[in-house]
C-alpha cells in the first residue's frame, strides 16, 4: 500500500528526522565498493592488535586484508587492521558465511559485485537463473517454473528466491561485528560485551541486551548507487538512547543495527526504542512512491533455517524475447 502524504507532511517527515539525529548523535560515514576508489585501512598499520581476540604478532599474523564490512556487501573499499589472519577465516567460516547466504537473495537484487563478480542465483531444480550483466537483470526461467511469474496484463512479476541454508543469530553476530570493526578507537573499550557475543564467548550469566535489526524498503524503483555505510554515537550520556548504531544503505534499502554497549546503554530502557527513520532516502523519492517500508528482521533463532524463500514482487516495462 502506497500512503499518500502530502508534500509538506514529506518535508516536516524528514526534516524532523534530521533534527532528531544531528541534535543526538554524531555521525561518521564511508562509501563502499564499486572499483575506482581508493583502499581504506582502519588503525595503524603497526603495533596491530585484533579487536575480536586481543592477540598481536607474532601471536597471531595479520596478512590477509580483513574486510571491515563484508564483501558482499559490494565492499572492496573499506578494510580493518584490527582483524587477525585466524579471526578473519573463522568469521569467514561461520558468521559471515551466514550472512552471505541470508543476503544473495538481496544482493542479486541489488546487483552487488563481489570480487568484480555479478552474484548469481539457480531455482532449486537448477533449471532456472537469475544473474546481472552490465546491461541489466536477466531472467532464464524454464517453463512450469515458479521461479519467476510475470504477469503480462499487468507488467507485474513475481520472483521466488531460494534462500541458502543459514543460522539467523550468526547473521545478526555479522551485523554487529560490522559495527565493532567500524567503531572509533577512542570507544572500542565499551563494547567488550559485544566482542564477546559476536565470538560466541560470552559467559552464561553475561547476556547482551540488543534491539531487532530494522529494515527499511523504499517502494519504488531499484537504483544501484554505491553502498553507504555510517556510524552513529549518541553524543551526551544523558539521553535515554542507544549509545552505537550502525546504518546501512543500498540502493531503496537501508538497515538500522544497535551495536550493543553494557558500559554505555545503561539509560536505555528495557521496553525497547522507538527511533525515528534515519534520513537516508531523499524527500523526492519519498514524495514520489510513498514513505519507506519498516520490518523488524528476528534474528533471535540459533538452529539452522533451511529452503527459506524470499519473493519480490515488481513491475517492469516490456519482455524481449531471446
Ligand atoms: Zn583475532
Amino acid at each position: 500500500m502506497k500512503l499518500q502524504q502530502s508534500d509538506e507532511e514529506v518535508a516536516r517527515l524528514i526534516h524532523e528526522a534530521t533534527l532528531f539525529y544531528a541534535k543526538n548523535y554524531d555521525l561518521k560515514t564511508w562509501r563502499v565498493g564499486r572499483g575506482g576508489s581508493d583502499k581504506l585501512f582502519l588503525g595503524s598499520a603497526t603495533n596491530r592488535k585484533c579487536r575480536f581476540c586481543r592477540r598481536s604478532e607474532p601471536d597471531v599474523s595479520f596478512r590477509n586484508n580483513a574486510h571491515a564490512i563484508p564483501e558482499a556487501l559490494g565492499n572492496n573499499t573499506v578494510f580493518s587492521n584490527f582483524e587477525c589472519d585466524v579471526c578473519n577465516q573463522e568469521f569467514g567460516d561461520t558468521i559471515e558465511n551466514d550472512f552471505g547466504n541470508w543476503f544473495l537473495p538481496r544482493r542479486m537484487l541489488a546487483g552487488l559485485k563481489g570480487k568484480n563478480k555479478y552474484p548469481k542465483i539457480k531455482s532449486k531444480d537448477r533449471k532456472s537463473r537469475l544473474d546481472w550483466r552490465d546491461t541489466g537483470l536477466h531472467v532464464d526461467n524454464a517453463d512450469e517454473s515458479d521461479f519467476f511469474i510475470a504477469d503480462e496484463e499487468s507488467k507485474t512479476l513475481k520472483l521466488n528466491l531460494d534462500v541458502p541454508s543459514y543460522i539467523p543469530i550468526n547473521v545478526w553476530r555479522a551485523f554487529v561485528k560490522m559495527g565493532i570493526s567500524l567503531v572509533d578507537e577512542s570507544r572500542y573499550r565499551y563494547f567488550s560485551d559485544a566482542v564477546a557475543w559476536v565470538k560466541g564467548d560470552l559467559k552464561p550469566d553475561e547476556r547482551v541486551r540488543t534491539w531487532p535489526i530494522q529494515s527499511y524498503a523504499m517502494p519504488g524503483p531499484s537504483k544501484i548507487t554505491d553502498v553507504t555505510i555510517a556510524m552513529l554515537y549518541r553524543n551526551n550520556d544523558w539521553l535515554k538512547l542507544p549509545y552505537a548504531m550502525l546504518l546501512i544503505n543500498y540502493g531503496i534499502h537501508s538497515f538500522q543495527v544497535h551495536i550493543p554497549s553494557s558500559a554505555k546503554d545503561f539509560m536505555v530502557e528495557d521496553g525497547g526504542i522507538d527511533m525515528p527513520l534515519v534520513p537516508m532516502f531523499s524527500a523526492a523519492d519519498i514524495k514520489q512512491y510513498g514513505v519507506p517500508q519498516l520490518i523488524e528482521l528476528d534474528f533471535s533463532g540459533d538452529q539452522v533455517v533451511k529452503g527459506e524463500r524470499f519473493t519480490f514482487r515488481g513491475t517492469y516495462s516490456g519482455v524481449t524475447e531471446l
